[in-house]
């Protein structure tokens, strides 16, 4: 490795809040930066010094130099083509913090009876997956992840809710309504009455209360009093109204109404959420645009996710890498999560939130 790197990795021993906020470790940073001596990176040094905090065991992850240049633009306030100590210490606040220091959240998206072997089993959807399947894989990140946080989302719904194929007899009908006669299971509807959007239709699931909507008995439920690694724990319950779904852990699907899930988020100052669990193309897409949305930083876990069908499954993947989530897999999350590897994806939806904040 070259010498920008002291044992492969310059930045890991910034992940320490004390050690973070001395002033000292900014200059060491700039010392150890500037090769030419001149109190200052140029866009190479600034280069050499993205390279190494988006790395990982010294191995640098390609990023895009229009990319480089964009943010070296943005932090170079006063338009010298140079990074100075003064305009490092707003990157390092800014985007060196969020990616040594952030505070990780494990979202688990409705690991329910009823998705993996009850009335909306995921074996009898299009994509036949075995919801049962991402158990193991969850419960192996609960054992060994230091998260801040593990998030249990529940689809927590009252027996005359409007996403049941059996109640579509109570409610009228819209004119609108891209199907009116012969409804049945998936197609979408819209109702006469309050909100005006197509419903899909689903069997009866997750009804409050019933086995259907308990979580399944074999995911571990992290307590917070007994846990080694010291996690919260947050419970958001959603689609608990009549008539309107929730798919996403944090609103229904007109923005309507809100879970309390960014409040619970936001008392544990939490920045990054990974998100796993069922289904991968409805509520875990769903509630991962939202989290995007709300300026966290998003990674979805490829491999601990079960989906209704194969074509949404990869149609809303799509969309999530183009709205700034990064995919990944679930034996990578400990290193991601101890900042050991750090992923330009991640500094590139912080430094989109900063563009974004500063255009308000
Ligand atoms: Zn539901």
């Amino acid at each position: 490795m070259n010498g920008h790197y002291e044992n492969g990795d310059f930045f890991l021993k910034f992940r320490n809040e004390t050690l973070f906020n001395d002033t000292n470790s900014i200059e060491e940073c700039l010392r150890n930066f500037d090769k030419d001596k001149d109190q200052a990176l140029d866009l190479n040094e600034f280069e050499q010094l993205l390279k190494s905090l988006f790395s990982f065991k010294g191995n640098s992850y390609f990023m895009q130099i229009p990319k480089i240049k964009t943010m070296f633009n943005f932090f170079d306030t006063n338009k010298n083509d140079k990074i100075d100590l003064f305009e490092l210490e707003n990157f390092w606040f800014k985007m060196v913090k969020p990616t040594l220091l952030p505070k990780s959240a494990l979202l688990i998206v409705d690991v329910q009876n009823d998705f993996i072997d009850g009335t909306l089993t995921l074996k009898k959807c299009p994509a036949k997956h075995n919801g049962a399947e991402v158990v193991p894989i969850i419960n192996n990140i609960i054992d060994t992840v230091p998260f801040e946080t593990v998030v249990y989302s529940l689809d927590w719904h009252p027996a005359d809710h409007c996403s049941f194929i059996e109640n579509v007899h109570y409610r009228k009908i819209a004119d609108n309504s891209p199907i009116k006669e012969n409804i049945k299971t998936l197609d979408s509807v819209i109702f006469e009455d309050y909100p005006n959007i197509p419903q899909r239709l689903w069997p009866a699931h997750c009804i409050q209360g019933t086995h259907g909507a308990d979580l399944h008995p074999n995911l571990k439920r992290v307590d917070p009093k007994t846990d080694p690694m010291g996690r919260s724990v947050i419970y958001v319950y959603k689609g608990c109204r009549s008539d309107i779904d929730s798919y996403s852990a944090f609103f229904d699907n007109c923005k309507l109404n809100e879970t309390s899930l960014r409040t619970d988020l936001i008392k544990h100052e939490i920045t990054d959420l990974y998100i796993c669990g069922l289904a991968a193309d409805v509520c875990v897409a769903a509630t991962s645009v939202d989290g995007l949305g709300l300026n966290y930083r998003v990674v979805y876990i490829e491999d601990a996710v079960r989906g209704v069908d194969l074509k949404d499954i990869e149609n809303q993947k799509r969309n999530l890498i183009n709205n700034g989530a990064l995919l990944a897999k679930s034996k990578d999350i400990y290193n991601m999560v101890t900042c050991r590897d750090r992923r330009p994806e991640l500094g590139y939806a912080t430094f989109l939130s900063l563009v974004g904040s500063k255009n308000d």
